[in-house]
């Protein structure tokens, strides 16, 4: 299903660091890897994390998140989305997902808001970017911060504008699953100036030690509430390597999507499936490649055929709100109907760089085998 691709300079940067006797947080390739990530996604500042689910958790605390805050999202997403809030006692708001794209249905926004309401959360599906300037509008409007979880939404834009620069803040995911990866690891992207010295404190345990390493403080202090949020070096080196690919890693997933879009056209055209739409304004990054099986299917069937052909195909999130924890801390708005419906529907194929031809052959062919 998967397969973490390397580049083959990981081991030679990781041995610079151990030659470069640095191996705490913030050395040269975590500057390297900043100054890349805020050249590329044109963000004010990025900031190397442990995980995505850290960044998302950095958000929640900059954004002072207090007992009772609701937070309005999509149920239809990965725990680390909530849990960031949950953390901080705020309340999910699940909301419903538009039908084309599965990212959170912005015409269903401004009814969920309530005085409490204090964050968007919109997460980019696959790397394909939510209705983002609607919801920067509703955001401004009714004084909310929006916080994207772009954790798939690496090298994808909307209009132009890199996934995760958009809103006030933008959390990347480099975990193994996902396009150009350290393991574990991810980011934070702040794009409001007067949030970016307070992410620094937060993510150096509450602390102005960022500031005192440039001289602008003379000794550094305790400010505020922060936790150890950095990666050390060996990690930035590791993707250091990866983002120097990033653009190769980018359009090898782009042909192979566009392989399967193509041999799949004949599935969607006898209304077996449907195929991933991706909106004109949207530039995805071949995150993820899925099909919508139309109802008559019984999806366990093709999951099952799969398995038999030794191909590991899977469905994808279980929705939040019908989840325990999900239940015990959130709140539905409306009725979820299109997550329920779409979250049952959809398989996830194979997708990795240097998947071979032959190999997505095959698995087009068990798709048809177990769908006719
Ligand atoms: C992968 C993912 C995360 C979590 O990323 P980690 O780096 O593993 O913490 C969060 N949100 C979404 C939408 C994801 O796909």
């Amino acid at each position: 299903f998967n397969w973490p691709y390397m580049t083959g300079k990981e081991l030679y940067y990781i041995a610079e660091a151990h030659f470069n006797g640095r191996l705490a947080g913030d050395g040269p390739f975590t500057k390297r890897c900043h100054s890349w990530l805020e050249e590329r996604a044109g963000c004010r500042k990025a900031l190397l994390t442990h995980s995505c689910t850290a960044a998302l958790e950095m958000a929640a605390l900059l954004l002072d998140i207090q007992p009772g805050d609701e937070i309005i999202m999509p149920s239809f997403t990965f725990v680390s989305t909530a849990n960031a809030f949950v953390l901080r006692g705020g309340v999910p708001v699940f909301v419903d997902i538009r039908e084309d794209t599965l990212n959170l249905d912005e015409r269903l926004i401004e009814a969920a808001i309530t005085p409490r309401t204090r964050a968007i959360v919109p997460v980019h599906y696959a790397g394909v970017a939510c209705e983002m300037d609607t919801i920067m509008v509703i955001a401004r409007q009714y004084g909310l911060k929006v916080v994207e979880d772009a954790a798939q939404g690496m090298m994808a834009t909307y209009k132009g504008r890199a996934l995760g620069s958009i809103g006030d803040l933008g959390a990347y995911s480099f975990h193994e699953t996902k396009n150009v990866i350290s393991g574990e690891g991810g980011a934070l992207l702040v794009n409001t100036p007067d949030l970016s010295l307070r992410a620094e404190i937060i993510r150096e345990k509450g602390t102005d030690r960022s500031q005192f390493f440039r001289g602008e403080v003379d000794k550094y202090t305790w400010q505020e509430v922060g936790s150890s949020f950095l990666p050390g070096e060996l990690i930035a080196a590791f993707l250091w390597a990866q983002l120097e690919e990033a653009d190769r890693i980018t359009n090898e997933r782009l042909a192979s999507w566009q392989r399967y879009h193509e041999l799949l056209g004949p599935l969607e055209a006898k209304e077996i499936l449907r195929r991933p739409i991706v909106p004109e304004e949207c530039q995805h990054n071949a995150h993820m490649y899925y099909v919508l099986l139309a109802s008559k299917i019984d999806r366990q069937e093709v999951l099952d055929e799969f398995k038999r052909n030794d191909i590991w195909s899977v469905f994808h999130y279980v929705p939040l709100h019908s989840s325990p924890a999900g239940l015990r801390y959130g709140r539905i708005h409306g009725n979820l109907k299109i997550t329920t419906q779409q979250s049952e529907r959809l398989v996830r194929l194979p997708l990795w760089v240097g998947l071979s031809v032959e190999q997505q052959d095959r698995v087009v062919e068990v798709l048809c085998k177990a769908v006719s």
